[in-house]
């Protein structure tokens, strides 16, 4: 009666993983609240040393090195995770692809070298981009099969990155929060007034923070793929970041951007970016068949495809984009 505090939000911001993350808590408690979203970033930089192609002596580079050669152990985690991206090959029959690396290294998109690779480059690495040809032993962990093959976790790292920023604040006890990993957005619990989250699906026609849709969730991973977060511009035409394995070139399927709302930030993230090379129709049948799983789908033309689950919980914010039903 009377000395409880307010909840006031608190919120912190770091640049890893090659994109800008923010954390913000509601608390009581301000000086307790930086530490756990300092705990957070400092599990995240773990992450980031482990699993990052960028990062020299990652244990995914230490795998990468060794292909063709040897098999490599791996933290739990880092094994956690290859397991997950080998299960999304699997069920998204080879669109998400973990060995895309040499695909992502050669294009380079994002980086100071990208550029368009020749017709023989691409062909040649086709050769070097099959997720079946990553092998497992129980005792020695990972090997990929040919010399110059490279796994790449760009399209699934992130999503574990904010389960575990998750996990953290719950076990701290925190009761309202918002995890935003460059795009991959968490919301734990409610707002602190008990209303239930809403948060903006971004305008792929629009500079960031221009929504043409809103969802309501709370408690669930909302991760977002599309083609104007990395890319360049050639001759007139957008050079995108997510790349189709079985031709090596930006995924064009009419598809502008993805969002995946489940559970899990990982499963988000690998569904994201599976969505987005399978197809409207594939992807829409993928996303069916899966639990609690729920997703939003642009297309070039302005048409909007949502999932089964979504109707009732998505709301229109520009209406030049079309619900198809
Ligand atoms: P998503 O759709 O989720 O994923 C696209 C990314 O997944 C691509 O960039 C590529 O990496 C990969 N990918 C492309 N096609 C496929 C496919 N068919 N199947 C599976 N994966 C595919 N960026 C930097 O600029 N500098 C860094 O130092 C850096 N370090 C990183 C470290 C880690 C551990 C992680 C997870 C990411 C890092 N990134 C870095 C960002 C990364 O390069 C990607 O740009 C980013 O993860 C893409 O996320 P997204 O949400 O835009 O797209
Ligand atoms: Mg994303
Ligand atoms: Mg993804």
């Amino acid at each position: 009666s009377g000395c409880s505090k307010k909840k006031e939000p608190v919120t912190d911001s770091a640049y890893m993983l090659g994109t800008h993350l923010n954390i913000t808590i509601w608390t009581e408690n301000e000086d307790e609240g930086k530490k756990v979203i300092k705990e957070c970033f400092k599990r995240i930089s773990e992450i980031e040393k482990k699993m990052s192609v960028n990062i020299k002596d990652s244990e995914i580079n230490n795998i990468n090195k060794n292909a063709g050669k040897e098999f490599v152990k791996v933290s739990a985690e880092t094994s956690k995770v290859l397991n997950k991206a080998l299960k999304y090959g699997e069920i998204s029959n080879g669109a998400f692809d973990l060995t895309v690396g040499k695909f992502v290294k050669l294009w380079g998109i994002g980086t100071y070298n990208e550029r368009i690779p020749s017709k023989s480059e691409i062909d040649d690495a086709l050769k070097y981009v099959d997720y079946k040809l990553l092998k497992k032993d129980e005792k020695n962990g990972y090997k990929l099969d040919k010399e110059g093959m490279r796994i790449d976790l760009g399209g699934i790292a992130k999503g574990y990155a904010a389960d575990e920023a998750y996990r953290i604040l719950k076990s701290n006890g925190i009761e309202n929060a918002v995890i935003n990993l460059g795009g991959n957005i968490f919301t734990l619990g409610t707002r602190p007034d008990g209303e239930i989250w809403k948060i903006g699906i971004q305008d792929p026609f629009e500079p960031t923070g221009t929504y043409m849709g809103i969802v309501q969730f709370s408690d669930k991973a909302i991760v977002t793929s599309g083609n104007y977060e990395r890319f360049f511009i050639k001759n007139n035409k957008r050079y995108h970041h997510i790349i189709d394995p079985k031709t090596g070139y930006p995924s064009e399927n009419g598809i502008i951007s993805t969002t995946i709302i489940t559970n899990h930030s990982i499963d988000a993230d690998a569904l994201s970016t599976s969505v987005y090379i399978l197809g409207v129709k594939k992807g829409l049948d993928l996303i069916e068949k899966l639990d609690d799983v729920e997703c939003i789908i642009v297309t070039k033309n302005r048409k909007v495809y949502l999932s089964s689950g979504m109707k009732d919980k998505f709301k229109i914010k520009n209406n030049s984009f079309q619900i198809e039903n």
